[in-house]
């Protein structure tokens, strides 16, 4: 089916197409990938602009000794069509080539929601433009200052020689902020204030480091014809790609309630607003339980409301979920050689390790962790993660917690599961009986895994950061880890597993079964990415 309508153009840094494609480094390309895809479902014009990341993130391997190994992949391109437009782009006194490959999203109805991939591997360009397409959030910094110029500028001169003509240019986090710039510069006949109505942003997260911040004179030198106006954002000689963002958009958001909130305050900015994200459902729910969508609510797939109406049977539901459980569980045999008990309760810490995720707090305390387990039942802990190569810190948690592994596997079942990826996180959310999500607030700008979680019926433990203030329902859809310090998290956790969770599972199944239940109902229609999106229609690319 053709699409008639004039699409949204969205950028994006990473878009998950395909879960055989390594070209994510975690939540924000997945989400990217979800929205996507249910706009292909909902039949909303758009089309996603990436970059092809020819060998992807990285493989992780963890050696002998603990440490992380960051192995390089090809990227199976024949998932891809090579197109034969190109066009040109300046980066500083150069002209560079780019290309681009398609992938066609198509959505239950078969709706097509194309996204176009940027590559500057050809011979034509210099050397040091050909590798620009290759590693995602790879090199130094005018590494990726020069690929976030391909995707800006690059992408808005793409759509042209495609001849698609967007309603609005959507940008997801600041990744793409050149292509606002690009924009104003080929739209002089626009006034500024045009121009911003169809430009539109998303930010996604609080952290100051995790924004791209560039010097001004490395921006100037590679973007030669960068507006004079924008120095009024220059701070301390460097530029804030979220500020261009905001800057040039009407339409501004975080990707949550609090996180709007919290965006707001560092941005000095009133006007962003909250989408919270939301995942997608046909992406992320395990068989069985789409099984059980099936009986329960037909027609779920085009209209995700539907869940909402009414409960699943708990005893159903059971079935499933210890399906899901044991399929996990092969899977870690397979994975590790370790065996895992199916009647045991298992929590899963999967997540990037980034310091700010913490995501070795349940194991701070173990002694205390082992008494608890003695009193209540028995506690498999299944762990997985990537720390970015550069992160010193997060790379170090991963040793840790393997250290703990290995000192304490007598006493308390815990696995790491090398190399996290789609396909393991598919087996995650729905085999585990709680999913674990304690990032140090206000940091998270929403998190996304727990959704996934949620949909297979699987509740959430977490501190109250990101969607998790929304998506909680004390003791009916998770618990939420409410302290009065940060530093007594470890504490406040471990008595909610001491006393509300694991007398729960261990000795009233039934009420634990209705929470499982609970968590679709309340959870799995508000945090998917077709409510998501059906929002971002409603309240910004109609407009
Ligand atoms: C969902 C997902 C993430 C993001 O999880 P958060 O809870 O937002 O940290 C990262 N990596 C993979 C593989 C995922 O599936």
């Amino acid at each position: 089916m053709k699409n008639k309508i004039n699409p949204v153009a969205y950028f994006s840094m990473e878009i998950v197409v395909d879960e055989k494609l390594n070209n994510y480094a975690g939540g924000l390309g997945i989400l990217a990938g979800d929205l996507l895809r249910s706009a292909a479902d909902q039949k909303i014009s758009m089309v996603g602009i990436s970059l092809l990341s020819r060998f992807g993130y990285f493989k992780q391997k963890i050696s002998s000794s603990g440490k992380q190994k960051a192995l390089l992949e090809n990227n199976n391109l024949k998932l891809l069509k090579k197109l034969k437009i190109t066009t040109t782009i300046q980066i500083g006194k150069d002209s560079v080539l780019v290309g681009v490959w398609q992938y066609l999203i198509k959505g239950v109805s078969g709706f097509v929601v194309p996204v176009y991939f940027l590559d500057t591997d050809f011979l034509e360009n210099k050397k040091i433009y050909r590798n620009l397409c290759d590693h995602l959030y790879g090199g130094d910094h005018l590494y990726r200052l020069r690929q976030e110029i391909v995707l800006g500028r690059g992408g808005v001169r793409i759509l042209e020689a495609l001849k698609i003509k967007p309603t609005k240019f959507h940008i997801n986090e600041g990744h793409g902020a050149f292509a606002f710039v690009e924009l104003f510069l080929k739209n002089q006949d626009k006034t500024l204030k045009e121009l911003k109505k169809i430009c539109v942003f998303t930010t996604h997260s609080p952290i100051k480091e995790a924004n791209d911040i560039f010097l001004t004179n490395e921006i100037k030198r590679n973007f030669v014809d960068f507006p004079f106006f924008l120095d009024n954002l220059i701070d301390n000689g460097e530029l804030n790609m979220a500020k261009i963002a905001i800057y040039f958009s009407d339409f501004v958001n975080g990707v949550s309630k609090k996180h709007a909130q919290v965006s707001r305050e560092i941005f000095s900015e009133p006007r962003i607003k909250a989408i919270t994200n939301g995942v997608h459902l046909g992406f992320w729910t395990a068989t069985s339980i789409k099984n059980i969508y099936n009986k329960y609510f037909p027609g779920w797939e085009k209209n995700n409301q539907l869940l909402k109406k009414k409960s699943v049977s708990t005893s159903d539901l059971w079935i499933a979920h210890q399906k899901n459980k044991k399929e996990l569980f092969v899977e870690i045999l397979k994975l590790t050689g370790e065996f895992l008990a199916v009647d045991d309760f298992t929590t899963v810490i999967a997540r990037r390790f980034a310091p700010y995720k913490r995501s070795a707090l349940i194991l701070e305390d173990i002694n205390r962790l082992l008494k608890i387990q003695k009193k209540n039942g028995p506690i498999q802990i299944i762990y997985a993660g990537k720390a970015h190569p550069l992160d010193v810190i997060g790379k170090k948690t991963i040793s840790d917690v393997l250290k703990i592994k290995e000192k304490y596997k007598n006493q308390i079942k815990i696995v790491f599961l090398e190399n996290y990826n789609i396909s393991l996180a598919k087996l995650l959310v729905a085999g585990a009986d709680l999913w674990i999500n304690n990032p140090l607030p206000p940091n998270e700008a929403s998190g996304t895994s727990g959704m996934k979680a949620a949909q297979n019926g699987v509740p959430q433990l977490s501190t109250p950061d990101g969607w998790w203030p929304e998506g909680c329902h004390e003791g009916k859809s998770g618990w939420t880890i409410n302290s009065s310090k940060n530093n007594l998290d470890n504490k406040v956790m471990l008595d909610v597993l001491e006393n509300k969770i694991l007398p729960i599972f261990y000795q009233d199944k039934l009420k634990w079964k209705k929470i499982m239940a609970n968590t679709i109902k309340i959870n799995a229609y508000q945090f998917s990415s077709e409510r998501a999106i059906k929002d971002y229609s409603k309240l910004i690319y109609e407009k």
